[in-house]
C-alpha cells in the first residue's frame, strides 16, 4: 500500500511582483485545505489539497505535516519520497533547503536540515534494541545531449534527448547507471555513498553536494532550474539478537522548473530542453496518477520505466511506501498561468 500526501504552497509576493501588480494576489483562502484561484481572465477555480500552506506559513509547519511521518517511517524501514514541484522561482529550493543549508535562522530552515535532524532523533529514541546507520548520496539528473536525426525520405525530424545522472559527491562520475537488484531494489551503480553519524556530518556532506552542483552548472553552462536534484538517505536497521538487516530509503527531490517555454522566446536547444523536462515531469505525473488510481487487487501498469527520474524513484513511490508532493506556486496574477498548471498537476496526481 502506498500513501500519497499532496499539498500546495504559496510563497510571499516577490518585490518585482509587488512593483508590477501591487498587493494583488490570485488566491483567496477558504480554509486550510481549500482556496479559490482567479486566472488572468477573472475566471475562478476551486482547489482542494491535503493541506494548503499560504504565504505566511512556516517551514516548520511544512515539515511537520508533510515530512515528519515519512521520516519516522524511513527509520522503520519504509521507503519514502518528498518532492517539490513548480515553476522556477516558485519556492521549491527554499522549501527544500531553506536560504542556506548550514547557516540560517532556525525559523527559515528548510525540509532537508529538518529531515536530517528528524532521522537522527528517531534513531536516538529507538533506544538500544536496534542499531541504525545512515548513508547519503546526492545525484543530479540533467539533460546530456540533444540529437536531431533527419529522416529525409519521411520528411521527419526525430529528436533523441538523453538524460545523464551525475554524482554530486564526485563530479567525475557523470554517467551513473540505474540497476535493479532482487535483494536491494533500485540501485545507482557506483554512486558515492557517505556514511554519516550525526546531523553535522550529514549537513556538511549535503552542503558540499550543493556546492558541487553549482560548479557543474557553471562548467556546463546549464541552469540548475533545468535539472532534477535528488537527495538519497539510506537508513539501515539492524535488529540486535537477530541478524536481519532492514533498509528504509528516503528520497528528496527538488525538481526542474515546470514552466512552459514560450515558442517565440526559446529556440533550438532551450526549447528541446524544456520539452524534455516537461516530458520527464509528465511521466512523473502519470506514475503518481497510476499509483493513486490503481484499483485494489487489480494490477495496472505503472510507467516507471518511461523516465530516469521515475525509475530512480520506483521503489520509494510504489510498493509499501509514503510519498509527499509539495506544489510550489507564486501567488501573483502575473504568474497565474504557471501556477494554474502546477495546481492542476497536483490535482491530477491526487485524483482518485
Ligand atoms: P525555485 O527553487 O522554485 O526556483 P526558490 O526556492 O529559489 O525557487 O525561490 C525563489 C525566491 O523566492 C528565492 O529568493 C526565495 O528565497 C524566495 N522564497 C521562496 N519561497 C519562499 C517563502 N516561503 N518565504 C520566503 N521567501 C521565499
Ligand atoms: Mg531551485
Amino acid at each position: 500500500m502506498s500513501s500519497m500526501t499532496i499539498c500546495a504552497r504559496f510563497r510571499p509576493l516577490s518585490s518585482k511582483e509587488r512593483r508590477d501588480h501591487g498587493d494583488t494576489v490570485c488566491i483567496r483562502c477558504i480554509d486550510a485545505e481549500t482556496f479559490l484561484f482567479k486566472d488572468e481572465k477573472d475566471e475562478e477555480f476551486t482547489f482542494s489539497f491535503d493541506k494548503v500552506f499560504y504565504e505566511k506559513s512556516e517551514q516548520a509547519q511544512v515539515y511537520e505535516f508533510l515530512a515528519r511521518p515519512i521520516v519516522e517511517d524511513a527509520v522503520d524501514a519504509i521507503n519514502g519520497t518528498i518532492i517539490t514541484y513548480g515553476q522556477t522561482g516558485a519556492g521549491k529550493t527554499y522549501s527544500m533547503e531553506g536560504p542556506s543549508i548550514l547557516v540560517c535562522d532556525e525559523q527559515k530552515r528548510g525540509l532537508l536540515p529538518r529531515v536530517v535532524e528528524g532521522l537522527f532523533d528517531c534513531i536516538k529514541s529507538s533506544g538500544g534494541t536496534m542499531k541504525h546507520s545512515i548513508k547519503l548520496s546526492m545525484v543530479e539528473i540533467y539533460m546530456e545531449k540533444v540529437r536531431y536525426v533527419e529522416v529525409e525520405w519521411l520528411n521527419l525530424t526525430q529528436i533523441h534527448s538523453l538524460w545523464g545522472i551525475k554524482d554530486l559527491f564526485d563530479l567525475s562520475k557523470d554517467n551513473i547507471q540505474i540497476k535493479e537488484s532482487k535483494s536491494q531494489g533500485i540501485l545507482l551503480n557506483g554512486v558515492t555513498e557517505i556514511s554519516v553519524s550525526d546531523p553535522t556530518e550529514a549537513l556538511q556532506s549535503l552542503s558540499s553536494g550543493i556546492a558541487n552542483r553549482a560548479v557543474g552548472e557553471t562548467q556546463m553552462n546549464m541552469a540548475s532550474s533545468r535539472s532534477h536534484c535528488i537527495y538519497i538517505f539510506t537508513v539501515h536497521q539492524e535488529v540486535k539478537r537477530d541478524d536481519r538487516l532492514k533498509t528504509g530509503k528516503l528520497i528528496l527531490v527538488d525538481l526542474a522548473g515546470s514552466e512552459k517555454v514560450e515558442k517565440t522566446g526559446a529556440e533550438g536547444k532551450v526549447l528541446e530542453e524544456a520539452k524534455t523536462i516537461n516530458k520527464s515531469l509528465s511521466v512523473l505525473g502519470n506514475v503518481i496518477n497510476a499509483l493513486t488510481c490503481g484499483s485494489p487487487g487489480k494490477a495496472n501498469h505503472i510507467p516507471f520505466r518511461d523516465s530516469k527520474l521515475t525509475r530512480i524513484l520506483q521503489d520509494s513511490l510504489g510498493g509499501n511506501s509514503r510519498t509527499a508532493l509539495l506544489c510550489c506556486c507564486s501567488p501573483s496574477p502575473s504568474n497565474a498561468l504557471e501556477s494554474l498548471s502546477t495546481l492542476r498537476f497536483g490535482m491530477r496526481a491526487k485524483h482518485i
